[in-house]
């Protein structure tokens, strides 16, 4: 193997310590709450939802969950985002999907307050995003693959990335994001044809396609930077949507499964919600009377 490896687990782990000796610096002030909506009984999806809570909860953030049956309607869930968008004392929240399929996820993701969306998926904060405006939230998952590039100095500007995946949550934030670092970007999908040969020119490829092991050795350029976003089972064993075995042989970095994006992409949702939370302590609530809004913030 040759490639350096991308130590996710390690710089998110640097991130959840600085979060919660920021958290643990407060004063005078309740920590910052983050609130899961999770609407019917998913398994991979309570498991995220889990893992999340334990992660806010070990920096001291404050996580709430609320689990909703999979019938509730489109109408009730709005009312549930409303409540939380007026309610001072939650600063992020967030909906866990795939949502049921008779509740529309982008009315949903649309109802929530820009200002507490950490996930990044209101339309609103993604068109920030397209605008290459700095006040957008960013979607943890890109979030997370920029900064462990930065981190590692890896030279973005001028290069071209391939993205594997178009989806709203992962493929097209994560285009954007590389395009407003100056990379030139080509976005594949399940319809793109000679996918190969274009990974073959990639300096950088990240791949978001939930196709286990897709990409092989082969495939990529001697030297590319290859992010491996996939989370596939394969024989009862976690794996991404890169052949590690192979593809480190070539590459220059490289992302294991696990261990890669998926502990960035809960360290970027904290820091989202703690930064929410700075943005909304500067705000006053005039209408809010409670003893902790008295306090300063
Ligand atoms: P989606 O299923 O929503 O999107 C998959 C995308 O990949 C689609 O755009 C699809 O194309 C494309 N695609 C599928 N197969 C191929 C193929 N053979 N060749 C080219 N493109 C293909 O998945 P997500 O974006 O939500 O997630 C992608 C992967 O990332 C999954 O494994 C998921 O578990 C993982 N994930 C990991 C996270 C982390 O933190 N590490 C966070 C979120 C997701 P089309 O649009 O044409 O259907």
């Amino acid at each position: 193997m040759s490639a350096i490896i991308l130590d996710g687990k390690k710089l998110a782990s640097q991130i959840r310590e600085d979060l919660s000796s920021k958290i643990s610096a407060l004063q005078g002030t309740l920590p910052p709450a983050l609130a899961v909506v999770l609407v019917g009984d998913n398994e991979a999806s309570k498991i995220y939802v889990r893992n999340k809570k334990k992660a806010a909860s070990e920096i001291g953030m404050i996580c709430e969950v609320l689990e909703l049956s999979s019938g509730i309607g489109e109408n009730a869930l709005l009312e549930v985002i409303n409540e939380l968008n007026s309610n001072h004392h939650i600063h992020g929240i967030i909906v866990q999907l795939p949502l049921p399929p008779h509740i529309n996820p982008l009315h949903i993701l649309s109802a929530i307050s820009p200002q507490k969306d950490v996930d990044g998926f209101n339309p609103y904060n993604a068109g920030l995003l397209s605008c290459r405006e700095d006040s957008a939230i960013i979607s943890a998952t890109p979030k997370g693959i920029l900064r462990l590039l930065q981190h590692s100095d890896i030279e973005l500007s001028g290069k071209h990335a391939v993205i594997i995946g178009r989806s709203n949550i992962v493929g097209r934030p994560a285009a954007i994001l590389m395009l407003n670092q100056d990379c030139t970007v080509t976005i594949t999908h399940s319809k793109t044809q000679n996918l190969q040969a274009l990974i073959k020119q990639a300096d950088i490829v990240i791949a978001a396609c939930g196709s286990p092991k897709l990409v092989k050795k082969d495939w990529i350029k001697p030297g590319a930077v290859v992010i491996d976003v996939g989370i596939n089972r394969l024989e009862g064993k976690l794996c991404g949507d890169v052949d590690f075995e192979e593809v480190s042989q070539i590459a220059s970095y490289i992302t294991p499964v696990p261990g890669g994006v998926g502990p960035m992409t809960v360290a970027m949702l904290l820091e989202n919600t703690f930064e929410a939370f700075q943005k909304q302590a500067q705000t006053p609530h005039p209408q809010c009377h409670c003893h902790h809004c008295n306090h300063s913030l």
